[in-house]
């Protein structure tokens, strides 16, 4: 039986030594998902030479890595000193912290390779949606078809054998796409069919609905990732997520005496990745303990 985790045949070093490894590739897709961030909104090509956002001079060599030009101090532009975004090192560090820490969790292998990569994608989405409140077809549907095909992987868990690559994965990561889209477009649906009652006799409309179709693509992603029926769970818990961040929201825009105006637009794609990111690494845990086994 060939085992595609045979940690000590391609690693024979310790766990910590392989974590150090990890956190500096992580680096690495750090600064790609960052660049895949100031790139994709505006339809640049993926990795397109990052520029200063207020002028357009290109930016040092040295600024490549967020973390790098402020550990450093060269955090502003050469042309017109304008600071750097915060964000880069940010997504840098947590995405290199992320990676050391499954590299401690999960033996050497595609299983951890993958997981990896899906993690960085999931970034990248939360970084766009924060920023822009979108999320973008480039990215979700495409990461849906690739996470459908490594679904032999991501769903046989950690000790994937070669034998194990059966059809049945296939079938979950399908009914998982399946429900994700379902479900989310018909809370979409009837969050339409809400406004229309509400906004009956209302000269200024209300135009924002509990999931966007952005929304409805991440969650067939995430029903990819998780599979049947994990992805039940990752919308409800996303659902659940939302109201308390809802909740924390109104509450800080209580006590800051700012206006309060029901149906703010509230992005769900943060919580759904949270959600989905929690059931990709603690999937077979988080199931056992809601079904009860
Ligand atoms: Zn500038």
């Amino acid at each position: 039986m060939l085992t595609l985790d045979a940690h000590v045949k391609f690693f024979p070093f310790p766990t910590q030594m392989l974590s150090v490894l990890l956190f500096l590739i992580g680096l690495a897709a750090g600064i790609l998902v960052n660049r895949a961030a100031d790139n994709l909104p505006y339809e640049r090509s993926l990795l397109a030479a990052p520029c200063c956002a207020h002028c357009g001079t290109p930016r040092a060599k040295l600024q490549n890595s967020g973390s790098l030009s402020f550990i450093l101090r060269r955090d502003r532009c050469a042309q017109c000193s304008a600071p750097l975004s915060l964000r880069a090192p940010i997504v840098e560090i947590g995405t290199a912290a992320l990676f050391a820490w499954l590299a401690l969790r999960y033996p050497i292998g595609v299983y951890l390779g993958v997981v990896c990569f899906f993690s960085a994608v999931l970034i990248l989405i939360a970084v766009i949606d924060l920023e822009h409140k979108l999320i973008l077809n480039v990215v979700s549907l495409p990461m849906t078809a690739l996470a459908f095909l490594t679904s032999p992987i991501l769903l046989g868990g950690p000790g994937t054998t070669i034998e194990s690559l059966a059809l049945k994965p296939y079938w979950l990561a399908f009914l998982g796409i399946v429900t994700g889209y379902l479900v989310t477009l018909g809370i979409y649906y009837l969050g339409v069919l809400f406004l229309r009652i509400v906004n009956r006799g209302r000269a200024k409309k209300i135009n924002t609905v509990a999931f966007g179709m952005g929304d409805v693509k991440l969650a067939g992603l995430l029903g990819a990732l998780v599979g049947f029926p994990a992805i039940v769970y990752v919308l409800v818990y996303a659902i659940l997520l939302g109201g308390v961040g809802a909740i924390l929201f109104i509450a800080f825009r209580a006590a800051t005496r700012r206006p309060y105006s029901a149906f703010t637009a509230i992005p769900y794609g943060p919580y759904l990745i949270l959600a989905g990111a929690a059931f990709l690494y603690f999937g077979p845990e988080l199931l056992a303990r809601a079904l009860g086994a």
